[in-house]
């Protein structure tokens, strides 16, 4: 689960971490009101939207030389003017994908004088199994770049979890980022900071970037990324609260209701398997037969027929679909279950492109039979390479 940046520099501001003062503002006049409760001389006026890039972004229904989505201010006017131009409008980033997202809320930030924009993040290194940090001095642009352009100038370590975070740590981030003095004491003290924060939250990631040296020789927070694993949401309700569902994807939404794992993909076919390993070769099969596939679609174990109608009518909401290949092993969702939940959902939803289903396990009989009588113009399969075959097939005829 992610959040907006506005919520992840107030998270970080409560384990102590320096963030510039703001506040969050959901219309014009709030944007301007909260520029009236910040210091001045500058303010910035930042999207809120779940990616990145903001600052050079686009904004579709401005002209393509307007601002982006990041933006200065010197007067509440001119805070005003932005907030206008922002507000309602779809940012375009490299992180959104050419639909772009649409920006609801702001954020209306104290402005600072940067002196240099540093990068520094805490994920979890899947290879080492631990808390990570990684560090560059090339802060404020797109890490992936600084990754494949310079790699060198990317610097991690990780943090054993029998010691947990020990001053040596924040001493190699300090020097990672060539700090010295009482900046490189201030990174120590942040680094710490930001991983009693990982961890305290059960973070999947913090990303700082930029993590900046202000004019006046303060170590600064000024963007932030915070995600959540969402296998440990249920001991932070407070955290759970911070979900905001117009960021996700909403058959993916509608999914995770239904305790589905579902992720949108780019191709034609759509699919419903139970249990991630058979999907993944579902997926695989349908790229060897020439298409490619919609969705990654996990119904799980004991999934109800109340499951598989929901999972059929989110894979149907998709107008990409041209056809469905349902491949579902019965060990414990007998067969006869699957197929009702397929007659069920394929009546409901008026089932409008072709469809294939492979049932093998238990009570397979009873379940091909279902599916036999039901009336429905169902294509029954043999085997993973049978049914693979045959829903290219059927929606190259159809096509
Ligand atoms: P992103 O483009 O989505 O990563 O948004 P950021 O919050 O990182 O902002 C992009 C850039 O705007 C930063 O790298 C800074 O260069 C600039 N920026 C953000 N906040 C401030 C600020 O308070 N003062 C100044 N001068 N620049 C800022
Ligand atoms: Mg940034």
């Amino acid at each position: 689960m992610n959040i907006h940046e506005y919520q992840a520099k107030e998270l970080l501001a409560k384990f102590g971490v320096p963030v510039p003062a703001g506040y969050a503002a959901m219309t014009v006049d709030e944007a301007v009101e909260a520029s009236k409760k910040l210091p001045g001389p500058l303010y910035v006026v930042k999207a809120q939207i779940h990616a990145g890039g903001r600052g050079k972004g686009k904004f579709k229904e401005l002209p393509a030389d307007a601002k982006g989505g990041v933006r200065l201010a010197k007067t509440a006017e001119e805070v005003r003017a932005h907030a206008t131009d922002m507000l309602g409008n779809t940012l375009v980033t490299i992180q959104t994908g050419e639909h772009g997202k649409q920006v609801n809320r702001l954020y209306i930030t104290d402005g600072v004088d940067i002196a240099k924009e540093f990068y520094l993040a805490v994920l979890v290194d899947r290879a080492t199994g631990r808390v990570a940090f990684v560090v560059s001095t090339e802060g404020g642009m797109d890490i992936e770049t600084v990754a494949h352009d310079t790699p060198e100038k990317i610097h991690t370590f990780d943090v054993d979890p029998a010691t947990g975070f020990m001053p040596h740590h924040g001493r190699a981030v300090a020097t990672a980022l060539g700090l010295t003095g009482d900046l490189a004491k201030q990174a120590q003290s942040l680094a710490g900071k930001v991983y009693d924060a990982f961890l305290g939250t059960d973070a999947s990631q913090i990303e700082i970037n930029p993590l900046a040296v202000t004019d006046d020789g303060k170590l600064m927070v000024l963007d932030a990324k915070v995600g959540f694993d969402g296998n440990a949401m249920f001991r932070h309700k407070d955290l759970a609260e911070l979900r905001d569902e117009t960021e996700e994807d909403p058959a993916e939404l509608e999914a995770s209701k239904y305790d589905l794992a579902y992720i949108k993909l780019d191709g034609d076919i759509g699919c419903m398997v139970n249990g991630a390993g058979l999907a993944m070769a579902t997926m695989d099969i349908i790229k060897l037969n020439g298409m490619f596939p919609a969705n990654f679609l996990d119904v799980g174990g004991g999934a109800t027929k109340e499951k598989v109608t929901a999972a059929f009518k989110i894979i149907l909401s998709d107008p990409a679909v041209k056809g469905i290949l349902v491949n579902i092993f019965g060990g414990i969702m007998r067969c006869d279950i699957i197929a009702e939940g397929i007659v069920a959902a394929a009546k409901e939803v008026n089932l409008s492109v072709p469809l294939v289903v492979r049932l093998e396990g238990t009570n397979v009989q009873q379940g091909k039979e279902i599916l036999a009588n039901s009336g429905l113009a169902i294509v029954p399969a043999n085997d993973l390479g049978d049914a693979a075959k045959k829903i290219v097939a059927e929606v190259k005829k159809a096509a």
